[in-house]
């Protein structure tokens, strides 16, 4: 058969907390030709420990970019009109390897894990009162969420990493940094680097100047000859080079050309550029950001500051705040994996349907503590408001209003900083398939809630930041090659009253789950 003729294609890798996926878009349309996606493991080897396998995330992106590559032969379109590959990642999960035999050294501690509280405890005596060094040079609070702390754990806690930092062999990663080596050569000369955006993640970079913290990585105890190189979100890095026992070989000697922290890239792909434009993205957890042009804006109210993205070695940088929940997708997956109520997250949906309230039931989903805008390790997840009435679905209803529930804290603080409220939410992310928790979003808002047709705006940043790259030059980053999303509305249905009155005994219900643990 005849090969469908189309522009220049792009690819990105989007490798969450859930799952990796590898998708195609036409660079002229933004439409999305192909992709696949494969869930990951997480494990919990402990309570409040969340690991995963960095070679089964490897594996799964090969396994991802070679389903897609075979679909996209299905529908006649030829992979060598693939022009660059972008990555886009869960951010913070931490990685050390060994640089001679790509073996990674210990499992990724994932974003989530809580093993570092004690550390963190510690480290935060030694901050002055008065002088906060780590919040003024970072824009982050001390918290078990950030790379730094975990990386202090393996160096102080598993002995092949000791050694290896001590041979130097070691090499030390965000996702990001760890795929692209790997998929760059890796131990046949892979590309050990990072974008802006994963090592303002780190707490480790000084957001200001743009580098690593010498004084940062003095406090953290973390020796700078096992970070990679802080690199734009927009550049070639690298092409991608694979062994051959790994198949996926069929994008061989393809740029790898651009890399975004996964909110961040969802930021790009909903074309988040100018001051005040804000998106929110429901996945694993919930991440809205919040542009604010070149400028460090520092948060009264418990939100961080990030770098958003630096689109070229030339181009600025922009900064954003950043309200982050913890948990919002997990909570389904717990409903799922842990009690069983469901068997897919889709039915969650159909539950929550039947009884459309969560008849006084309050579900705070705090399993890593509290993100913003508490910043609360000590919260655990509570379930209150429980009658003999109350059955599974009331349980189910009241795990999707505790997405928006917090959705609001964030938001209502997001307002406070920056003075203008905002007049509608952009979102997208997993959980945004799902329509109950979007209307019910609206709702608790009191704002209309958009949401593209196409949902993958994490991958599509990745994508344009790719093929927007100097020597790949595919991508305009104009709003006309977005011409293929549409975008969906949900209107606040019901009254400002009575969403108030939800809201304030949600806030009763998480005063109840923090100081859960001492
Ligand atoms: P991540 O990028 O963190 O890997 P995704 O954006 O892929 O996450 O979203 C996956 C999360 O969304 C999972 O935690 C899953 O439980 C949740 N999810 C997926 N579909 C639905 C749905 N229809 N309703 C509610 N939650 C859902």
């Amino acid at each position: 058969a005849k090969k469908a003729v189309l522009g220049p294609l792009v690819g990105a890798v989007d490798q969450g907390t859930s799952s990796t996926r590898f998708l195609v878009f036409n660079s002229k349309t933004a439409e999305l030709l192909s992709h696949h996606q494969v869930e990951i493991k997480q494990e919990f080897p402990r309570e409040g420990w969340v690991e995963q396998d960095p070679k089964e995330i490897l594996q799964s992106v090969y396994e991802c970019i070679e389903k897609t590559c075979e679909k996209l032969g299905q529908l006649n379109i030829d992979i060598s009109n693939i022009k660059a590959i972008g990555v886009s990642n869960q951010r913070e999960t931490t990685v050390v390897w060994d640089k001679l035999t790509g073996e990674p050294l210990y499992n990724a501690v994932v974003w989530l894990d809580l093993r570092t509280q004690s550390t963190v405890e510690k480290l935060s005596k030694r901050i002055p009162g008065n002088n906060n060094f780590v919040k003024s040079k970072t824009g982050l609070p001390l918290s078990t969420y950030f790379s730094a702390v975990k990386l202090r754990w393996l160096l102080d806690n598993v002995k092949k990493v000791q050694e290896a930092v001590e041979e130097n062999r070691a090499l030390f990663g965000t996702i990001d940094s760890w795929l692209i080596w790997s998929l760059t050569g890796g131990i046949n000369g892979g590309v050990h680097c990072t974008d802006v955006t994963n090592a303002s993640r780190t707490m480790l970079f000084n957001i200001h100047s743009l580098e690593w913290d010498k004084e940062l990585c003095e406090f953290f105890g973390i020796p700078m000859e096992i970070l990679p190189n802080v690199r734009s979100s927009s550049e070639i890095y690298g092409l991608m080079k694979i062994s051959h026992s790994l198949k996926a070989g069929a994008l061989e000697g393809v740029p790898i050309s651009g890399c975004l922290g996964d909110q961040s890239a969802a930021l790009v792909g909903q074309m988040c550029f100018q001051d005040g434009q804000a998106k929110n993205t429901y996945g694993t957890g919930c991440f809205l950001l919040c542009n604010t042009g070149h400028k460090c804006v520092f948060s009264e109210h418990g939100l961080l500051t990030t770098v958003a993205y630096k689109l070229g070695r030339d181009k600025p940088v922009y900064y954003a705040l950043e309200g982050s929940v913890a948990i919002a997708g997990a909570v389904i997956r717990w409903l799922r994996d842990n009690l069983g109520i469901i068997k897919s997250s889709e039915e969650i949906e159909k539950l929550a349907k039947e009884v459309g309230t969560s008849y006084g039931c309050y579900f705070v989903p705090a399993f890593s503590g509290l993100y913003a805008p508490y910043w609360e390790p000590s919260a655990r997840g509570i379930i209150c408001g429980l009658t003999q009435f109350t059955n599974k679905c009331h349980i189910a209803f009241a795990a999707l209003e505790a997405v928006c529930f917090q959705t609001r804290e964030i938001l209502d603080a997001m307002n406070r900083d920056c003075g203008i409220p905002l007049s509608h939410l952009q979102v997208d992310g997993g959980m945004t398939s799902n329509k109950i928790l979007m209307q019910l979003q609206a709702d608790i808002l009191y704002i209309p809630v958009v949401k593209p047709s196409m949902p993958e705006t994490t991958a599509l940043g990745a994508a344009m930041a790719a093929g927007a790259a100097e020597g790949v030059g595919v991508w305009s980053l104009e709003p006309e090659d977005l011409s293929a999303v549409t975008m969906e509305r949900f209107e606040p249905q019901i009254n400002a009253e009575e969403s108030e009155i939800r809201y304030s005994t949600w806030k009763k219900a998480v005063m109840k789950s923090i100081g859960w643990v001492t």
